[in-house]
């Protein structure tokens, strides 16, 4: 008989849910409040950055690879380097959400856009179904199923932002459109955990945000499209101060240099690999005369409040006290990161089928990089100073570990054989029965 997976929000981790429940034999619905799939990922551009490469192949490795190889394809420029970061793939933002968008529906997968997740129906600790708002359509939608995954992200919404003054992300989220993120594991009652930024305040921004490449001058432009990347050193009365770099939620780019000089990527848009840029200081930069944000509008302030409501799981991303409900991206915890929200999203929805069947989840081996960071996370959040921090493939923390238990490589083929080795080779490419 069909078993059906339903899935909350469409950034990359409900993405990757959705196909990796399609995969497994489910048939699967995906909700998105907004009219546009990858969420905070629509801001993005980077990926395969330092251990997120191994990450990345180690997931193509166990036949989960199929986004990765999406991304690949609308890449703007490939194997490049800026400061702390090696073998980078930046992918046009312009190009990826469209592809996403067809890659699912040409699976199968049937997509809900503009329609935001308002409630549930429950059963003791089993969810029933989800009912949504089709904010267009103007009309109602519920949807039974046999198992159920969390994707809704944790940023916004718009009233912490403004509540936290950290800038939102607006812009993407749209949240006085489309009203505000609605977590599954919230509306059951779950208590949900809160990350802290390192000073101790509640939440955590991004480091990194959008400028307009038309509104900066013509060598930069050209440069940025030649290279894909253009490192501009600050006039030291305009720096920052290192202590800015502590708020960034991407520790990763928390490096100097990201203090004494404007790094910029070529994403399609110049991405500017700063939390926050204060737009007067940035306009006397020659070259910035007249820069403007694209995306987080709040760029010159801060972006995005997130962290503010993960889920409790286990290793399988399995939502404690809920029978049929698993987590993927930042809702299972805090790990930053699209390749993060991949790799944790793909083993969510391939759990939630597995339930859906009557088969019970699996969690990654340890021995493989994508297990020991899912296990590690959930083991560092026990303690206060473990929720200050914030966790990834390419850096700070999780990269140091990696490269410690000699888990980082970019050799494909000792990939693919640690993967073999771990009885996990196209895991995620085959159908559960
Ligand atoms: C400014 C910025 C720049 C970044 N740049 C990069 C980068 O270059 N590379 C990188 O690897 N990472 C980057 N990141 C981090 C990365 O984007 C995120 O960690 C990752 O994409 C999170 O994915 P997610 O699917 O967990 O959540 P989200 O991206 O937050 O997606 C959640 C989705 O759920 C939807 N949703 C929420 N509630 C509901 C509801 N009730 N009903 C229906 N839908 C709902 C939302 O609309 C959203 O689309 C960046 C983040 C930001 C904010």
């Amino acid at each position: 008989m069909a078993k059906k997976v339903i899935i909350n929000g469409g950034g990359w981790a409900g993405c990757a849910a959705a196909l990796a429940a399609r995969k497994a034999g489910a048939e699967v619905e995906l909700f998105e409040r907004t009219d546009m799939l990858l969420g905070t990922g629509l801001v993005g551009g980077i990926i395969r950055n330092n251990g997120r490469f191994t990450a990345t192949e180690e997931l193509i490795a166990m036949g989960g690879g199929d986004l990765f190889q999406i991304a690949d394809k609308v890449a703007r420029h490939k194997n490049i380097e800026f400061p702390g970061h090696k073998h980078v793939t930046l992918y046009d933002v312009a190009l990826i959400e469209p592809a996403v968008k067809k890659t699912l529906l040409n699976a199968g997968v049937k997509l809900h856009m503009h329609a935001r997740v308002k409630d549930i129906d429950q059963d003791g600790d089993v969810i029933t179904a989800l009912v949504a708002e089709d904010y267009i359509d103007k009309k109602e939608i519920k949807a039974p199923g046999d198992s159920f995954v969390d994707a809704s992200g944790t940023a916004g919404p718009q009233g912490n932002c403004m509540k936290y003054g950290n800038g939102c992300v607006m812009c993407i989220f749209r949240c006085p459109t489309f009203g505000p993120r609605m977590s599954i594991t919230g509306k059951a009652g779950i208590t949900e955990m809160i990350g802290k930024k390192a000073d101790g305040s509640v939440g955590a921004m991004s480091g990194s945000c959008k400028l307009h490449k038309d509104s900066l001058s013509r060598e930069l432009a050209e440069k940025l499209d030649k290279t894909g990347v253009a490192v501009v050193p600050i006039p030291q009365n305009l720096q920052k101060g290192a202590a800015s770099l502590k708020q960034k939620a991407c520790q990763q780019y928390a490096l100097p240099e990201f203090n004494d000089n404007i790094i910029l990527l070529d994403t399609g848009h110049a991405k500017l690999m700063s939390a926050y840029y204060p737009l007067e200081i940035l306009r006397q930069i020659p070259g910035f005369e007249n820069a403007r944000f694209e995306d987080p509008y709040a760029g010159g302030i801060g972006n995005s409040m997130r962290y503010v409501g993960m889920s409790p799981r286990d290793n399988a991303l399995h939502v404690d006290g809920l029978a049929n409900v698993f987590c993927g991206g930042e809702k299972a915890g805090l790990l930053v990161g699209h390749t993060e929200a991949i790799i944790t999203g793909t083993l969510a929805g391939y759990n939630a089928a597995r339930t859906a069947f009557g088969k019970d989840p699996i969690a990654l081996p340890t021995s493989l990089a994508c297990g020991d960071a899912i296990a590690f996370v959930k083991e560092s959040m026990q303690t206060e100073e473990g929720m200050t921090k914030k966790y990834t493939f390419s850096g700070s923390v999780y990269f140091e570990r990696m490269k410690r238990l000699n888990l980082y490589t970019t050799d494909v083929k000792a990939i693919e054989d640690r993967v073999e080795k771990a009885g996990m080779t196209d895991v995620f490419a085959k159908a559960v029965l």
